[in-house]
């Protein structure tokens, strides 16, 4: 018997104010250091929320195939968690918060060589090098898209445009792929692993495909609406925490504290967020905060947090019916 329950009824409530609440809020601007997500139209707004029961509950600009980017570091880091088991990745990668940008060069230095977390760009690079078969290109690439397809119920699709653009722009990446290849952190050929991380930044996604993504986490590894088994029980707790420890980038506590809910953010303004045991939520808006988070996004992601009263550190047992 749960302490609490929760109508479906107040989850929509609690999406659609939130979205009438936040749809007109100007804040933010869209990130440019990648010129094709500068011309993204700055009024997409949309959040989906799916329950375990695969129910799913959606608003706005729900269909629209936005770039995927730092989101897609917790499918692959899911993907080598599956392939190498939850012991190699803390080894290889690590699982601490960096307190540094994303795609922070001296966080390398700082940390004694070491990529940090899957979930910034150094361990993702080193994610992609770790994908296995290790020296075949297409096939790694096939396998990063075969497991998002599997997270997300349906598959993403290459932005072709967005993949140029961020190839053609990304030096900063080339030079941390480099510096972990001198560190002995890539494990496979580090132009492939750069390219395969590029990639993955570039594929689109919909709130609807990273909300169901997002509740397989929290079904422990059972895509509720394919009803597939897509990774190990015992391993979505590893996901979440890695999430929760650095999803939100530099402002991943201040996240925590105010929405209870532990969340990944992309530059291209999407979110996912993980109730364990109770749903997958995303949302997405281009414009994003000095920290890369999607301005509207954060804001409806944390109102229907809020509204609900829920947070993962609640100390209830709660059934939504
Ligand atoms: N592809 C982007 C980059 O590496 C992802 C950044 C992000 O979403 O945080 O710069």
């Amino acid at each position: 018997m749960a302490d609490r329950i929760i109508t479906k009824d107040e989850i929509r409530a609690a999406v659609k104010e939130a979205y009438l609440q936040f749809k007109g809020n100007r804040e933010g601007k869209n990130a440019d250091y990648i010129p094709y997500l500068a011309g993204i139209n700055s009024e997409l707004f949309g959040i989906s929320v799916v329950l375990l029961d695969g129910e799913t509950i959606s608003i706005g600009d729900t269909d629209y195939h936005f770039g995927i980017e730092s989101v897609s570091k917790v499918h692959t880091a899911i993907l080598v968690l599956k392939q190498y088991g939850a012991n190699a990745v803390l080894q290889k990668i690590g699982a601490d918060a960096t307190g540094l940008p994303f795609n922070s060069i001296i966080a390398i230095l700082l940390e004694n060589d070491h990529p940090s977390t899957p979930l910034v760009n150094a361990g993702a690079i080193t994610a992609c090098s770790m994908v296995r078969p290790t020296g075949d290109a297409d096939a790694k690439w096939n396998a990063i898209v075969s497991n998002m397809e599997e997270l997300a119920g349906s598959a993403p699709v290459l932005i072709d445009e967005l993949y140029r653009s961020e190839s053609d722009t990304n030096f900063n990446n080339r030079s941390i792929a480099w510096l972990l290849k001198n560190y002995g952190r890539i494990y496979d050929d580090p132009i492939m692993s750069l390219d395969l991380y590029t990639r993955q930044c570039s594929l689109g996604v919909n709130t609807v495909q990273l909300a169901v993504t997002a509740a397989t986490i929290a079904g422990r590894g059972i895509n509720p609406v394919t009803g597939k088994k897509v990774f190990d029980a015992s391993l979505a707790h590893k996901i979440t925490s890695l999430i929760a420890t650095v999803g939100f980038y530099e402002r991943s506590g201040d996240w925590l504290y105010s929405s209870g809910i532990p969340a990944k953010s992309g530059v291209g303004g999407g979110v996912m967020g993980i109730m364990p045991g109770l749903f997958g939520i995303a949302s997405f808006s281009p414009p994003i905060d000095a920290a890369g988070n999607s301005v509207r996004a954060q804001l409806a992601v944390r109102y229907i947090m809020n509204k609900l009263d829920l947070s993962v550190f609640g100390g209830q047992t709660v059934s939504i019916e």
